[in-house]
């Protein structure tokens, strides 16, 4: 399988190359040529380690299948507690894909154990010695979840930039506490978009490449702007599909909605990707909080990231500007032209508008709607009190715009991808919950334990009294200035 850029076809690479390198050099997201077909009904069989071998292995061609059998089944056993990929059923016709069962408690685990091992392959497959540095820009899950896959990992260093008073308190102590030798966590002065476009510049910075390359080191992401971070997730949407079919609750070929909460736009078009491989994807309901970029651009064709940045109870999805919808972009229109001219209009003038007929394809797969924050509490309490189950913010946005979707729309059994586990915004839950909640995040993971029986993940509850080793404030210009430190 062969990956060309966004912007430009003729940049072509192979799959190691698009995981080495990241991003192409004129600033384009690397996608595959073509979309592999799977046969659903024989991967409906397989256990999740052997499912996600399978079908990472359609899109990465150049690594064997021994070690994609080996790597997946390294990574999906004993990290999730046995619970990779698990499907809770909520309500008639609704259920949570629970996917914070790894080691940081949110999605991005799923990609984020697998990466580090498919990079250092990607790096012996291609034959480079090179140390590589790992830049990541992250609204909070991203960055934990990349330093707990990648640290110690030989031949990479990863520095981690999140937004200063941007995060969870649980999730900032989980960054500031990571072990290893080759990890490194800044707090930037501003907001996310501001921490990715910064990192985003030293990216396209030659400068900055020069100087790192005379000394072997070569920069990557493990942002999902990095086609790595994308495949692992396609998985799922399958082992989801398999679950309700061997529980019998669908039949072979039925079409199964699926609600993603939303920030990036990578964990939804994962789910495009599934579609496109065969998968029977009914609708893709994108769901979006206050900063309801994506909710005005599927309703209006016009993607305007000149707008008030609102910090919300789900901060992992406070993003304007969402890297990823230029793939689907690339995927409806197959114009790396009309694409490139997208992108530099939203860099120049923060906006861009689709043709109508662009518009019209893209609302054939994907559906849209958000939530404010009183909104998402109230569809905590009332998912808690109607159906017993505790579920965080994040997820609780995609609860709500589902159940909107399916009095509108009904029919299919529907899928919410639950992101993050509740224990990682305690207090925002527990107040949810109609509780006083404490301003400590740890007294409010004990209080949600008591008030619900529900057991907070070891790893969030042992943060409490561990030593943080990371504390420095930076501007968004001085992100160059920390690459070029190594
Ligand atoms: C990252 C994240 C999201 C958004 O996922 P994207 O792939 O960026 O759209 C949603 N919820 C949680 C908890 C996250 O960490």
């Amino acid at each position: 399988m062969q990956y060309f850029s966004t912007r430009d076809r003729s940049s072509v690479v192979s799959a190691s190359g698009a995981i080495a390198q990241g991003l192409s050099a004129e600033g384009g997201l690397f996608v595959p040529a073509s979309f592999p077909q799977v046969d659903v009904q024989a991967v409906c069989r397989l256990s999740y380690p052997e499912m996600a071998a399978h079908i990472v292995g359609k899109f990465l061609t150049d690594y064997s299948s021994e070690f994609l059998a080996q790597a997946t089944a390294a990574t999906y056993g004993d990290a999730f507690a046995g619970k990779a990929g698990h499907l809770e059923p909520v309500a008639d016709g609704l259920y949570s894909l629970e996917l914070w069962h790894g080691p940081t408690c949110a999605f991005k685990d799923y990609a984020l154990q697998l990466m580090p091992k498919l990079l250092v392959q990607a790096k012996k497959n291609l034959g480079r010695t090179e140390t590589t540095l790992i830049l990541v820009a992250t609204s909070g899950d991203t960055g934990k979840a990349a330093l707990d896959g990648y640290h110690d990992v030989p031949g990479i260093q990863i520095a981690v930039f999140y937004p200063n008073n941007g995060t969870s308190e649980i999730q900032r102590l989980q960054m500031s506490t990571q072990l290893g030798e080759n990890v490194a966590v800044y707090a930037v002065n501003g907001n996310f978009d501001d921490a990715q476009t910064g990192v985003k510049r030293v990216f396209g910075d030659k400068e900055v490449a020069r100087q790192l390359a005379e000394r072997n080191i070569r920069l990557s992401s493990a942002n999902s702007i990095n086609w790595g971070r994308l495949v692992p997730q396609i998985v799922y949407y399958f082992a989801a599909y398999a679950q309700l079919l061997n529980a019998g609750r669908i039949a072979m070929g039925d079409k199964v909605d699926f609600c993603v909460p939303t920030g990036n736009f990578g964990d939804i078009l994962a789910g495009y990707y599934a579609k496109r491989m065969g998968l029977p994807v009914g609708c893709l309901v994108c769901a979006s909080n206050e900063n309801n970029v994506l909710t005005e651009f599927l309703t209006t064709g016009t993607y305007n990231a000149r707008r008030p940045f609102y910090k919300t109870t789900s901060p992992s999805m406070d993003i304007l500007v969402s890297s990823n919808l230029e793939r689907l972009l690339y995927h409806m229109t197959e114009d790396n032209a009309k694409v490139a001219g997208w992108m530099k209009s939203l860099m120049q003038d923060g906006s861009y508008t689709v043709d109508a007929d662009v518009l019209a394809r893209i609302r054939e797969s994907f559906a849209c709607g958000c939530a404010n924050s009183e909104e998402v509490a109230a569809e905590i309490r009332t998912i808690y009190q109607t159906s017993g189950y505790l579920c965080d913010t994040h997820t609780a946005i995609a609860f709500k715009v589902a159940r909107e979707y399916q009095v509108a729309h009904g029919g299919n059994a529907m899928v919410v991808l639950s992101t993050a586990s509740p224990f990682k915004f305690p207090c925002s839950v527990l107040a949810a919950l109609g509780e006083e909640a404490p301003q400590n995040d740890f007294e409010a993971m004990k209080q949600l334990q008591a008030a619900t029986g529900v057991c907070a993940p070891e790893s969030l509850a042992s943060l409490d009294g561990k030593t943080e080793r990371f504390n420095t404030v930076i501007d968004p210009m001085d992100i160059a200035k920390v690459a070029l430190s190594y």
